[in-house]
């Protein structure tokens, strides 16, 4: 039994993702510039032996019980299979985040090694503005590598649809009837400003509300209690499955997060607007103790600040992006 991560706030944290490359086969227009991203040298990226050691220390130590894998694109991580068994042996719900672009080739060798649960992302389901929005004509890719998701048995499978007004809110509906055919559990995430361009401005944002009023005049809806997930669920009267809502700037789950980041250079984030990081790789690369790691996290974590500001005028954007953070 470890010590509970506790932050001033009283909040334990027990999470970690894990952004294990910052690299992408993609470029989300409102994730990544076209152009002109500096990818971050090998050698300055953790080795799978870096991550695994920094995720035991936090299971051992603090009773972390979840990862989560993202990046960049986790699965452009050369023999991604090998870190997932590693982390898989850690007995922790081990989970990933991919565009699911290359699912159809990876998803059974990464269920084998231990990956219980995936998130796939996909902003449109018309050929033309999945291009647009990813600048990468890979829709058909990303649809057999839902079902491939499926088929490897991952459990749930959860699609991330990030919604931008006037780009692809009128998907809405095609979203829900989506999720309802396939078995999947959509997820609509409000669209945050951590773009690379700094382009967000709030009147893009589709607020919670409004997509659970669109779905709901559909679909009826009712509300199923929040557990410790960011995203608000909402189950279909007729039985058929649910959606979630993550309100990350509405109304953000900050004051039950539970969530640290390690970035793919090894900085430990204790938010996803934090504007500055504790540099565990050079620790470790320096021949740091795993009480050195652990007192490093400690002091990271008490200084966590009680929610970001993006609705208030003090709010400063971190200069890192979702892709160079780990979304
Ligand atoms: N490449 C993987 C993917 O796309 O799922 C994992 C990394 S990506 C940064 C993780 C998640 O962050 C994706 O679901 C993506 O849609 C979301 N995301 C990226 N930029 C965002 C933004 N500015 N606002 C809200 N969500 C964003
Ligand atoms: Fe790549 Fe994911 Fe960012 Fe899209 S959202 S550019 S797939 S990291």
């Amino acid at each position: 039994m470890g010590t509970p991560l506790v932050d001033s706030f009283g909040r334990v944290h027990r999470d970690l993702r894990i952004s294990v490359t910052d690299r992408c086969n993609f470029r989300c227009v409102y994730c990544m510039p076209e152009e002109g991203m500096d990818w971050t040298p090998r050698e300055e990226i953790l080795t799978f032996e870096e991550i695994e050691r920094i995720a035991r220390v936090l299971v051992e130590r603090f009773d972390f019980d979840s990862i989560r894998l993202t990046g960049g694109e986790p699965t452009v991580r050369a023999r991604l299979p090998i870190l997932v068994a590693k982390l898989a042996a850690l007995g922790v719900d081990l989970a990933m985040t991919t565009n699911g672009a290359t699912l159809g080739l990876m998803a059974d060798d990464l269920a084998a090694a231990g990956l219980r649960r995936i998130n796939i992302s996909i902003d449109s389901l018309r050929p033309d503005r999945f291009l647009e929005l990813t600048r990468r004509d890979a829709l058909t890719e990303v649809l057999e590598g839902i079902d491939a998701a499926v088929a490897a048995g991952f459990d749930p499978v959860k699609v991330n649809v990030v919604l931008m007004r006037g780009i692809n809110d009128d998907e809405i509906l095609d979203f829900a009837a989506f999720g309802r055919d396939k078995g999947v559990h959509v997820r609509f995430i409000e669209f945050m400003p951590l773009d690379a361009d700094g382009a967000w401005t709030a009147d893009q944002v589709v607020s919670r509300d409004e997509i659970v009023a669109t779905i709901g005049a559909a679909h009826p809806l009712e509300a199923v209690t929040r557990g410790h997930d960011p995203a608000e669920r909402h189950r279909y009267l007729d039985g058929r499955g649910d959606i979630g809502v993550i309100p990350s700037v509405t109304d953000a789950f900050c004051g039950a997060c539970d969530r640290v980041r390690l970035t793919a250079e090894g900085g430990l984030r204790n938010c996803l607007f934090a504007l500055d990081e504790v540099d565990l790789r050079g620790l470790l690369r320096g021949g740091g103790t795993d009480d050195e790691l652990a007192d490093a996290v400690t002091g990271n974590v008490a200084a966590k600040w009680a929610g970001h500001q993006i609705n208030q005028v003090q709010f400063i954007r971190p200069a890192k992006s979702m892709s160079q953070i780990g979304g």
